[in-house]
């Protein structure tokens, strides 16, 4: 039977590990618009993804988080940090959270960038040239190459240039796939994992969907489970949440957040418990329509209970689901109500 999303069939799963580094302290304001009185600052984790293929023993990341020596990014990250004010900090750098789990940067056949932002970028200097790197359609006429031989560029071009680069194309005539509206390309042939074109809020942006369980013949797995990797799409799950079809009942919310019985309606700029808390501001974004079309289609993913949507500074997810080197490939439908609302504590502060 085809699927709701027209999510193909497949004959594997991936694992996937959550490799959490990283904190972000910054005003709402930068990413997030409207203005919520009782919301002023996000304190985001930037994750990066280990998909390991069991069967094929192939390991790719999914995105690097932040590095932990600021001292060697290039220039225009060392402006955007003076002048935005964010705080940051950095346990470690990915390859020494990978020796926590056995592996190294080696084991490693490709690192898929969503985009270039910095915070995504880790640092590409501790991966042997044998590590191919994959970007998303436009990116290297875009942002190649890195700095220093463009000033403004926020890769450090010295690191980019001793790996493979591949730019992932998503006209692959009679072949191409399009997946809940997304256009993808079957990264290991078999069903497993995707990578999706999800463009907006840069040029090139890729999300991913992984197969994490087949069916079986237990009551929790009836069907395939999926993990959806939205990278940036949006940074916030507010952006997303609620929608029609994945309304808030706010009273039970209220009552589980200890918060009076409207509060959560009260907070909201529209006082719908229909409509996403926030929108992503424009500047946030190369192509505002083009950001809004990709977070629509998140949404459908969202509303689905076979999928488990994380994005990549998703701070619902500590506390809720394992790291690295567990992985998350049982997560729960049943607890995935908990996880998908854990942002409305953000709200209550004060309260
Ligand atoms: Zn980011």
């Amino acid at each position: 039977m085809e699927h709701p999303l027209n999510i193909p069939n497949g004959s594997a799963a991936v694992n996937i590990s959550v490799i959490d580094s990283t904190r972000m302290r910054l005003p709402c304001s930068h990413l997030l618009t409207p203005e919520i009185p009782q919301h002023q600052y996000l304190d985001l984790p930037s994750f990066s993804f280990l998909i390991d293929h069991p069967v094929l023993q192939r390991k790719i990341l999914f995105d690097l988080g932040l590095r932990k020596y600021f001292s060697s990014h290039p220039p225009a990250v060392h402006k955007f940090l003076a002048e935005s004010g964010w705080e940051l900090q950095v346990t470690k750098d990915i390859p020494e959270i990978l020796k926590e789990g056995n592996l190294c940067p080696d084991d490693i056949e490709a690192v898929v960038f969503s985009h270039h932002h910095f915070d995504h970028l880790g640092d590409l200097s501790q991966f042997p040239s044998t590590t191919e790197v994959v970007v998303g359609p436009g990116f290297k006429d875009a942002y190649l190459p890195g700095w220093p031989v463009m000033d403004e560029s926020s890769l450090v071009d010295d690191e980019w240039k001793k790996h493979t680069i591949r730019e992932i194309s998503f006209n692959d005539g009679p072949n191409s796939l399009s997946i809940g509206g997304f256009p993808a390309i079957d990264y290991f042939g078999d069903g497993s994992f995707f990578l999706l074109d999800a463009p907006g809020h840069t040029i090139g942006h890729l999300a991913a969907l992984a197969r994490v369980s087949l069916a079986s013949t237990s009551a929790e797995l009836q069907r395939d489970k999926f993990v959806f990797l939205g990278g940036d799409i949006c940074h916030y799950p507010g952006v997303f949440r609620p929608t029609k079809s994945f309304p808030l009942h706010f009273e039970a919310q209220a009552a589980f957040y200890a918060c009076p019985a409207s509060f959560f309606l009260d907070v909201h700029p529209e006082n719908n418990c229909e409509t996403p808390y926030y929108r992503m501001p424009a500047h946030c974004t190369v192509d505002k329509e083009s950001a809004e079309r990709s977070i629509r289609k998140l949404c459908e993913f969202d509303g689905n209970e076979d999928i488990l949507v994380i994005i990549g500074h998703d701070a619902s997810l500590i506390g809720k689901l394992d790291f690295f080197p567990k992985t998350i490939n049982g997560w729960k439908r049943g607890a995935k109500n908990a996880f998908q609302w854990a942002f409305l504590k953000d709200f209550c502060n004060g309260i």
